[in-house]
């Protein structure tokens, strides 16, 4: 019997993108994944609040872009959880769920420079193999001088699964700015997931809606 293998891939997904789906699709065949599970992220209170969408809004639209893609699974075990959502908490919860499967836990470039700084990230390294795939601007790997106290076999193992993947330029800050603007943003995100945006609203600026004449 060959094991399962299984990726993990969180993120605030404010709103999901294409860059996003092309990820998730990028670490399924180069990794032999057997499914990945789109985690959709509790706010981190350092993101501010206006321009944002809520939780349940931004895990529809995770819902609505793996419609019709059975190996992309939307996952809200973070927005269920009360209190500070750890990802050390997730891979623990998956472990358990999953103790005989093969995790990876896909994050972007840009991450790089914070993962060093995650709570507990030598038990999330040993649970689960984490899986960086590149981004344009950010490092494509892990510098030991830039990871002060960690093991050197830790940063090793980190960078054995940096994946070059064809560079995606999308990201959400793109999206909200273009939206807030007034600009297209539709070649961008799924349509789904842009009709969704259109009829709920979302990301308009905050004075839409209100007559600007109006002092
Ligand atoms: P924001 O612009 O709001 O920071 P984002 O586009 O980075 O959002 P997140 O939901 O924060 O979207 O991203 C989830 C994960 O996807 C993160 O690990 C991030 O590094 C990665 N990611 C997002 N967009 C890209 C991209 N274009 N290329 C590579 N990785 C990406």
């Amino acid at each position: 019997v060959s094991e399962r293998r299984l990726g993990l891939f969180g993120g605030t997904f404010d709103p999901i993108h294409y860059g996003h789906m092309a990820i998730a699709r990028f670490v399924k065949n180069a990794v032999e994944l057997e499914s990945v599970c789109l985690i959709t992220a509790a706010r981190p209170p350092h993101k501010g609040e206006s321009g944002h969408a809520g939780a349940t809004d931004r895990h529809r639209m995770v819902e609505l872009a793996a419609e019709g893609d059975p190996s992309l699974i939307p996952t809200d075990l973070e927005l269920r959880r009360t209190g500070p959502s750890y990802t050390v908490d997730t891979v623990r919860a998956f472990r358990r769920h999953e103790p005989e499967a093969r995790l990876f836990f896909v994050v972007g470039g840009d991450t790089i420079d914070e993962l060093p700084s995650w709570y507990r990230l030598e038990e999330i390294v040993r649970l689960v193999q984490v899986v960086t795939v590149t981004r344009p601007g950010s490092p494509d790997r892990y510098d030991p001088d830039r990871c002060g106290g960690l093991a050197p076999e830790i940063v090793g193992r980190l960078n054995r699964f940096v994946l070059t993947m064809p560079p995606r330029h999308e990201s959400s800050t793109e999206v909200r700015r273009r939206i807030a603007r007034g600009e297209p943003f539709e070649h961008l995100v799924p349509p789904a997931v842009a009709a969704y945006i259109r009829k709920r609203g979302l990301y308009r600026a905050p004075s839409s809606g209100v007559d600007s004449r109006i002092p």
